[in-house]
């Protein structure tokens, strides 16, 4: 008790000090934006003429006359001229280190044909030394005039170099005839659990592999160094600050990227905000022992400048829809023998769920079809029914199938689906196709769930898609692909209004990662976090969204992108 009131006492003298030290000294702020519109998202003033911000936070938001008062000689002044500030965007959802390495790899987004993609691959292997691998990602087949798999034989004439090539969703891998080779596939290699060998009629692997199976081939592509690693990322963080991106979620960090975070952490090198998801599967071949329950005896990470939390787990429950892999209540209407996969057992998840709470962390869980999201709802409630310490707030990644009668638990649970606005738009293609007219109706259901009283966190997955924010705010409030398809939107009923997904990329983003007390919002005491774009996007035709552009990218106060 006399040790309880010691405490106190101090408590009571240190903050008297730091009151007298506020009235003796003016506060003066460092960075002033004024003259345009200010969207704080703070729904008790969303709307303000200035803010002012000294260090790394927000000091004053409010009239320009009371900004002014805290300028000095010091004080940069940024005349928005007409522009738009809006709270930094945040990718709720994404694969830092993966954008890294498809800037540097072949970019095969947009192709049309299995020929084209030989002709890039031709033309990389022409500059590169024989045996070398060459790499590629971003393929779709749904996208073809032949939208069957490809297959070794459409790679004819690379031999002289392995061949691998993600498709665009990552769920699977397309190899060439020298690759097969390297890894001793054959007619007699079965199937790992969770994988498919697609393989022809005679039983021959055709070079194309789906979910597990992929890592009978990229466990024997040589590992990059950690100096090409620091590469990737440092090019990927270049690319969020021009687009507009503050900080992003990273879904899946294991042991090597979280070495390489670590060490710029350290040295407060790491210039983008990055909310780590620890990965089940260690790169270093280890699985879940060594790396993640190591995690949970430590407990969570946060750095004292807010730019690196370690506070949930990634699991896997199922593939993705566009490879047929996502597990589905019923067979899918395009293929009726097949209803997808489950790649992790349910008690599995469980348990790592179970710890995870019990360590104070988040739970982050991909599942794309209505059996996975399903059965991942029941997970989490059992999970949750013992629990009874810290906020949980278990994030389902995706969520982009749902049978309706699920679609009241994310609320019911308090569990928090994390949605891409753009998967809606680059799917819709196909979806229906897979799905049917009926199962369709729970697809990427945004407004359902919205009117259950859920927020939405909104991210891109990138590289999946493209991580520019704007995409995905356009994608979420049009439901059209970038020419304006269909006409009236995509299941338009599911829309959100250009409020909701900017809370998606800003305040809900903020509150899946536990951060809405720090950033989000522009408000005085959070951290000084702001995109700024050449147009108002809450009061343009929403086509135009399309061509707003980011002026800003500003961190802690300190500009990261800028175009002036
Ligand atoms: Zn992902």
């Amino acid at each position: 008790m006399i040790l309880y009131l010691r405490k106190l006492n101090l408590m009571l003298l240190v903050s008297l000090t730091l009151s007298l030290a506020g009235c003796s000294q003016r506060q003066s702020a460092d960075l002033i934006l004024s003259g345009g519109q200010i969207y704080t998202m703070n729904p008790q003033s969303p709307q303000v003429e200035a803010v002012a911000v000294k260090g790394d936070r927000i000091i004053y938001t409010g009239a320009v006359e009371g900004a002014y008062q805290l300028r000095d000689s010091e004080t940069r002044i940024i005349d928005l001229m007409d522009m738009t500030v809006i709270p930094g965007l945040v990718d709720a959802h994404a694969h830092l280190f993966s954008l890294g390495r498809s800037l540097h790899q072949l970019n095969l987004v947009g192709t049309t044909s299995s020929a084209e993609i030989r002709s890039m691959v031709l033309d990389k292997t022409g500059k590169s030394s024989a045996g070398v691998w060459i790499q590629g990602r971003g393929w779709d087949q749904n996208d073809w005039i032949n939208n069957q798999f490809p297959s070794w034989r459409d790679l004819l004439g690379t031999e002289l170099h392995p061949v691998y090539l993600r498709r665009v969703d990552g769920h699977a891998a397309w190899v060439n005839k020298t690759a097969l080779e390297i890894c001793g596939i054959t007619k007699d290699t079965p199937d790992p659990a969770g994988g498919i060998i697609i393989r022809d009629s005679a039983g021959e692997p055709t070079g194309v592999f789906i979910d597990n199976a992929i890592e009978l081939i990229s466990l024997k592509i040589p590992q990059p160094t950690n100096a090409e690693r620091s590469s990737w990322l440092a090019a990927a963080i270049d690319k969020c600050h021009s687009v507009g991106l503050v900080g992003m979620h990273d879904a899946a960090v294991d042991s090597v990227k979280m070495e390489i975070y670590m060490k710029l952490v350290q040295k407060r090198q790491l210039k983008l905000r990055v909310y780590a998801m620890l990965s089940v599967d260690d790169i270093n071949g280890g699985k879940a022992e060594d790396f993640l329950y190591g995690w949970f005896d430590k407990g969570p990470f946060f750095s004292d400048d807010h730019y690196f939390t370690v506070r949930s787990v990634k699991l896997f429950a199922d593939g993705a829809l566009g490879s047929r892999g996502a597990a589905l209540l019923q067979p899918y209407s395009d293929d009726p023998g097949n209803s997808g996969l489950m790649v992790e057992d349910p008690e599995f998840m469980l348990s790592i769920t179970q710890r995870a709470l019990e360590s104070g962390f988040q739970v982050c869980t991909h599942a794309i079809g209505d059996a996975a999201n399903r059965s991942m709802l029941d997970i989490y409630e059992k999970a949750l029914k013992n629990h009874s310490g810290s906020d949980p707030r278990l994030r389902i990644e995706h969520c982009q199938v749902l049978s309706l009668d699920d679609v009241p638990r994310f609320a019911e649970l308090g569990v928090i689906p994390s949605m891409q606005p753009t998967h809606a738009t680059s799917d819709m293609p196909w979806a229906e196709d897979r799905l049917g007219s009926d199962r369709v109706k729970g697809a990427y259901a945004w407004r359902k769930l919205l009117d259950t009283g859920c927020r939405i966190p909104c991210g891109s997955d990138f590289p999946v898609e493209l991580p520019d924010p704007l995409l995905g705010i356009y994608a979420a409030v049009t439901r059209q692909d970038c020419d304006g398809n269909p006409q009236d939107g995509w299941f338009p009923e599911e829309r959100m209004s250009v409020e909701e997904a900017v809370r998606g990329f800003t305040v809900d983003a903020a509150y899946a990662s536990f951060a809405e007390d720090i950033s989000g919002s522009i408000e005085a005491g959070k951290l000084a976090d702001f995109t700024i774009l050449d147009k108002d996007i809450f009061n343009i035709p929403l086509e135009q969204i399309l061509d707003t552009h980011v002026r800003y990218t500003i961190i802690g106060g300190e500009v990261v992108f800028g175009i002036y």
